[in-house]
């Protein structure tokens, strides 16, 4: 990587809002200039801080969606899903405005994080908003024009909860080694073979990788579907020591 990634670099820098473009009707991808950004791992993420006029700060972890380095110049970009009845994710989609400034600090992180050395095929799977530090990976990967094997298994409630879609797309069109099987759990798209249905161990073992691959496993998203996938992934042979995880918190 260009630059050598420093994890932990914890003080509190300002962030500014570049540019901001919606994944679906309540996830927003915010585009940051942050002066002096050392660079990043894929899977890192970063502690984003409020404070209010009266002093009253929230503090609130996200994970970096963009790749390190990035194809166009630095920038930092997060993927926030609103929580209506949360307190920082609304404010972070639906208020900040353009110029707009948070603090943030970063990037943390040293287990969660894919580094493109070694030959082991890569299995990730997500379920919802868990794809974004999993799309760091995917974006990194691109960026560096690496060609380990990754196969990405995207649990969603339903089309209407997708993100990235066009880019993943794009990405697996052109890439042999990049599979990538959505599982959708309430509603399925049109035409889309089989029935909404939770991931099991038969679409983990139909498409994820056989545990006699070695295959380095990220698993990402709330945590009762993290505790899932991981068990499931034990229990079909693969090695536990391989099986990384990242829990957003929340059980749905
Ligand atoms: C490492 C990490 C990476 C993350 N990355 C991302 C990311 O990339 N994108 C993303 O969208 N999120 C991410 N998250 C989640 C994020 O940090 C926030 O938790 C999320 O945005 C919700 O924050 P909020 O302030 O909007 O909601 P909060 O105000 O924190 O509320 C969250 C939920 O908890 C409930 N709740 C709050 N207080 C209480 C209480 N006292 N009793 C009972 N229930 C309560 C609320 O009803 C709400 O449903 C990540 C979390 C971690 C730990």
């Amino acid at each position: 990587m260009a630059r050598a990634a420093v994890p932990g670099r914890l003080t509190w820098q300002v962030a500014t809002l570049s540019a901001a473009r919606w994944e679906n009707p309540s996830a927003r991808t915010l585009v940051l200039d942050v002066p002096g950004w050392p660079g990043h791992l894929p899977g890192q993420h970063v502690d984003v801080r409020l404070t209010a006029p009266d002093g009253y700060q929230a503090q609130r972890s996200y994970s970096i969606a963009s790749s390190w380095p990035t194809p166009d110049g630095d920038r930092l970009e997060l993927t926030v899903q609103r929580l209506s009845d949360g307190e920082v994710s609304p404010y972070l989609t639906d208020d900040l405005p353009l110029g707009g400034q948070i603090e943030l600090r970063g990037p943390v992180g040293g287990r969660f994080v894919w580094r493109p050395q070694g030959t082991a095929p890569v299995l990730l799977v997500a379920g919802g908003s868990g794809v974004v530090p999993l799309m760091s990976m995917i974006r990194t990967r691109a960026v560096l024009g690496d060609r380990h094997p990754f196969r990405l298994v995207y649990s969603l409630r339903s089309p209407a909860e997708l993100y990235y879609g066009e880019e993943l797309r794009r990405l697996a069109s052109g890439d042999a080694d990049l599979d990538v099987h959505y599982a959708y759990t309430r509603a399925a798209p049109p035409g889309w073979p089989g029935r909404p249905a939770r991931l099991d161990a038969a679409a983990l073992a139909e498409h994820g990788w056989p545990p006699e691959s070695g295959a380095d496993c990220f698993v990402c998203g709330p945590a009762a579907f993290v505790e899932v996938v991981a068990d499931l992934l034990v229990d079909a042979g693969h090695d536990p020591g391989r099986i990384r995880t990242e829990r957003f918190g929340g059980t749905t």
